[in-house]
């Protein structure tokens, strides 16, 4: 039987239920009728007027991204305005937008275990809770690396980014337990720090905050250093095994996955073109 979008949208609640995302977010349907048929998926972590592009020149009948287009309140879908654009270009192209935000992250798995392996955890369990929903990852590697070493594996794991990845620590310091959270986590850095864990993995982390949880941690043994390790790459790593569990999920249901495709975006939507200045006094990786 032809797949039809209201039967993704059944297999991929079932996946990231809208229920388990925050108050404040805006997942699920954005454009799109739940009666059309659905044989090209295209998944990004943003909904950017490029990205919709390069969906609707690859005839994607769906774009799945993890930030929402629509979170503050438009009052325009005209095309001088970019949402206005993008809402536009989705309907003149016939493609539903569906986002998965705060459900995808919690979930398991979901954008935080993603990431969890991508920083060589085999099991990792939630690092803390917010209105009952759970945030970010923590375990334990299998053996103790460098903070070097655990930050190049982690840069090669990663889709690059013109930023790369920005390092608090000492290079030969110990790592062992790991806390993450994708995307902006200056949130969870106590969290971090009361889960013991070596290294605290996240992402947008602003000098002040960034600042004094080093000051905290220099009065306690130096832990947890800090990996900045960019907002759109740490949340890039889910997309792909997300397409294919979809597709599972859809075979399983007795679907006919003859015309079945998907395809990741190759658009890097991190909003910094080139770096210029950078330097690393790193030293040689363990
Ligand atoms: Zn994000």
């Amino acid at each position: 039987m032809e797949i039809r979008l209201r039967d993704v949208l059944t297999a991929l609640e079932a996946m990231f239920p809208t229920g388990t995302a925050q108050s404040w977010d805006r997942v699920g349907l954005v454009t799109g009728d739940p009666d059309q048929p659905v044989r090209l998926v295209h998944a990004a972590v943003d909904p950017t007027l490029e990205v919709i592009e390069e969906a609707r020149s690859a005839g994607a009948d769906l774009l799945i991204t993890h930030h929402p287009l629509l979170l503050r309140g438009i009052h325009s879908v005209a095309t001088t305005s970019a949402k206005g654009a993008s809402v536009t270009s989705l309907v003149v192209g016939d493609v539903a937008l569906w986002v998965a935000h705060t459900n995808a992250d919690v979930a398991e798995p979901g954008v935080n275990t993603a990431l969890a392996t991508a920083c060589g955890l085999t099991e990792s369990e939630p690092l803390t809770e917010e209105e009952g929903i759970t945030m970010g990852r923590v375990g334990d590697l299998p053996e103790p690396v460098t903070l070097s070493a655990f930050a190049h594996r982690l840069a090669a794991a990663l889709p690059s980014a013109p930023g790369g990845i920005r390092v608090a620590g000492p290079a030969d310091g110990r790592v062992g337990r790991v806390a993450m959270l994708g995307g902006a986590g200056d949130g969870l850095m106590e969290a971090a720090r009361a889960a013991g864990a070596d290294v605290y993995v996240t992402a947008d982390l602003r000098h002040h905050p960034a600042l004094e949880a080093r000051e905290e941690a220099a009065l306690d043994g130096g832990t947890p250093f800090l990996v900045d390790a960019g907002h759109w790459a740490s949340e890039s790593l889910w997309l792909a095994e997300m397409l294919e569990r979809l597709g599972q999920a859809l075979a399983d249901a007795g679907h006919d996955m003859v015309d079945w495709e998907t395809r990741v975006s190759t658009i890097c939507t991190d909003p910094w073109s080139f770096t210029i200045g950078a330097h690393s006094d790193e030293g040689d990786p363990q």
